[in-house]
This record gives C-alpha cells, structure tokens and sequence, in this order.
C-alpha cells in the first residue's frame, strides 16, 4: 500500500478535516502554508536533527529484549526505548520541532494543553531552552492528579492555567487552549500534543514522530537483516503509534497493531477504546472515531493511563483501520498494570503505563507468533511519573 497523506483539506480518506470556527481558518491556513514550506527546507532539518541529537538524544536505542522474549518463547522481540528522550517520552520530538517552526514565524508565545502532564513538560522545557512564553492549559481534576508534572513545568517556568469547566480534564483544556490562540494569533503558536484535531496537526504532528520508524526500520535492518513481523505500539490520540507506523505502511508484510485503553473493560463503557464502538463524530477540529452516547453527547471515559484517556482518536488511525492496513485491540486496566510489572521485572524497564498497555498486548498474544516472527514494540515513555498511581491501583485491588 502507498503511504497515506492528506488531501489539502487535511482528509485522510472520509476523516480528519478542519472542523474549526471561522475565526480560526486562516491561521490554519497559513501554519499549512508555512509547515508546507519549511518541510522542504534543508536548513530546517539540519536545525531539527541538530537538536533531536544533541538535546533530545536520539537515535534512542532499538534493545533487543532478552529475557521478555526467553519469557514468551516465541517471537523475538526489540523495544524502541522512546523513554529514553529528555523528558521522558516521545513528545518532545513533536514539541522540537514545533518550536522550530514558532520560532521561523516570528512567534514570542506558546500555548500548549495537557493531560497527564508529559505534553505539558516537554512544552515547558523547549520553550525555557529558546526563550519563549509558555502557558499551559490543563483540567484542575488533572492538575491534582498529576501535582508532579505541574510542579516540574512550573520549575520550567512555564504558566499553568486551571481550567475548571465540564469534566476538567484534557478536553477542556484543549477548548480553552482554542480560544487563547484565536485572541492571541498574532504572537502566538499553539503546540498540540498529538495528532489529533484540525488539520495540519494530524500531519505536522506524524511528521515529526515519524523519525521513531525511521530509526527503528534501519536499526531492525542493521541488526537482522530484515523487516520486522509486526510493530505494536500504544494509542492515545495516535501520535507515538502513527510515527512508528508510517515509514513502514508501504511494507505491506509488515503488521501494525495499535492498542487502546480498554479501562475496565468494554461493557459498561468505562474505557477509551474508541474502535471498539465504532461511532464516528467530530472533536476538536477533526471527523474521526469518537466515544458518544446515542443523542451524540460525547462519552466520559476511562483508563487508568491519563495519556490514552480522551474520547477520539487520530484521523489517520481512522483510515488506516478502515482500509485494513493497521488493526486495533485493547487491553484493560489491570492487564496494563501486569505489563508494567513484567517489563520491570524482566528486563529493568519502568514503562509509562501508556506504554505498559502495548507489552500487555504481546503478554496476552505471544502464541500468534513463532520463533521465526520479529516483533518491535514501542516503549513510548518511562513509568516514573505512574509510581504513585500504581502504589495505590495496587493497595484497592491486589
Ligand atoms: C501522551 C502519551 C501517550 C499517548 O499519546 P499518543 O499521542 O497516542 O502517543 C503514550 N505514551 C506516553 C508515554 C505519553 O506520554
């Protein structure tokens, strides 16, 4: 299959788009234009792949996990260690490049939105490193859930802003987050977190998470020799799992599965398997797979990774799923905490608990595969920041 791009609207097939008030088009508009531009620029790359070595510390490592593979006893399995990354995960490879950009277009002020907090800190961070203004937006429920990272993004001198309307999590920040940016275009850039919402987002975010696959296919060539099986990776709104994915779509024996926050299971709708449903609807500036009632309100819901707990998912996911190229499970709450436990124990790896849902997935599916199998599974970020919440997941139900 031909790599999916989108068409100048930003549809991926049936999905994604620009759904956004009219006082937001023409910023959009330009950042496309912009984005578009600065892409081709060999400058720009030098500059970003400056910094993603230098401060970032990539390549991160594809490490052969041994004792997880002895363990299973049957594919051989790599882990990309994106928890490696200054900050801790993948999303500082969004938010370099981001400010790259910001910083072209003569931008003095970001804004960000948050969940768990990590979007929030690797924002917070580039933006102390080249000077800028940095506000964050972030749900007060969150801001007491994740005291730390607020803590860790004040210390970076970033603004945290409570948002305390609706549910006060994720989307409500990223609402208030809009409407910041539609009062302050001029000077101001907004770094979103994943590729979620209106286009270039979904794109711009891809492209500058893609540099994990790239990595990863030459790192899995240099070791073996050849593609791998199947590439497993975790999905909040998509972005750590699209930028494994994408340098691989072409390669058509190569399976690609994504794994949701299936909470406490799909019954009762406490999760955020958003495949799982099956509704489409549109969020936040984008057509996609969204949790909703009947009437179409959208759904509460639930996991115990902040990072993957949000109603949609990224449009190209969308497509992707549709055209059968990548397929989508989920794994729930408790068996996310026992693929945290296995990985820590077997190969000293903390994982994110984000990323503790994709070991879980090849946990609950070794026995699809063969000695003969090569599997890649991305460890999106480290499980420093989910101690606490473990400790006490664990006091109510072990
Ligand atoms: C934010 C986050 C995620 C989920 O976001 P995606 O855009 O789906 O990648 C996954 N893992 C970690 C460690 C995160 O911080």
């Amino acid at each position: 299959m031909k790599a999916t791009q989108p068409d100048s609207h930003g549809h991926f097939g049936a999905y994604g788009g620009m759904f956004v008030p009219e006082t937001l088009m023409e910023p959009l508009n330009e950042l496309t234009r912009f984005y578009k531009e600065v892409r081709k620029d060999p400058e720009f790359k030098k500059e970003l792949q400056y910094y993603l070595r230098e401060y970032v510390g990539r390549p991160t490592p594809l490490y052969y996990a041994e004792r997880l593979t002895k363990q299973l006893g049957t594919a051989k399995i790599y882990l990309k260690r994106e928890d490696l990354c200054h900050t801790g995960a993948h999303k500082i490879n969004n938010s370099m490049g981001q400010i790259l950009l910001a910083k072209r277009m003569g931008k003095k002020r970001i804004i960000a939105e948050t969940g768990a907090g990590q979007h929030g800190v690797a924002t917070a961070t580039v933006c102390a490193m080249f000077d800028m203004e940095c506000v964050i937006y972030m749900g007060a429920v969150d801001m007491e859930r994740q005291a730390l990272n607020v803590f860790r993004m004040e210390s970076l001198g970033a603004k945290v802003v409570a948002v305390t309307v609706g549910q006060q999590t994720l989307k409500e920040a990223v609402n208030e987050a809009m409407r910041d940016w539609v009062t302050n275009i001029r000077s101001t850039h907004y770094i979103l977190g994943s590729a979620l919402g209106s286009h270039p987002y979904p794109m711009m975010v891809r492209d500058f998470q893609s540099v994990i696959g790239k990595e990863a296919r030459q790192q899995i060539l240099k070791a073996e020799g050849r593609l791998p099986t199947g590439i497993i990776a975790c999905i909040g709104g998509g972005s750590n799992a699209i930028g494994l994915f994408h340098p691989f779509i072409k390669d058509d024996d190569v399976r690609m599965i994504g794994v949701e926050a299936g909470g406490f299971g799909i019954e009762g709708g406490m999760h955020a398997a958003r495949f799982a449903e099956d509704k489409i609807g549109i969020l936040q500036g984008t057509k996609t797979y969204v949790l909703q009632d009947d009437d179409g309100q959208i759904a509460l819901t639930h996991s115990i990774s902040a990072g993957l707990d949000y109603a949609a998912v990224g449009p190209e996911h969308s497509l992707l799923r549709d055209l059968g190229r990548a397929e989508y499970s989920y794994v729930t709450d408790e068996e996310a905490v026992d693929g945290f436990d296995k990985l820590s124990q077997w190969e000293g790896i903390l994982p994110a608990l984000e990323s503790s849902h994709a070991v879980a997935w090849i946990l609950k599916n070794a026995d699809q595969f063969t000695k003969d199998d090569l599997l890649i599974i991305n460890v999106s970020g480290r499980g420093d920041k989910d101690v606490m919440q473990l400790a006490e997941w664990k006091k109510k139900n072990q």
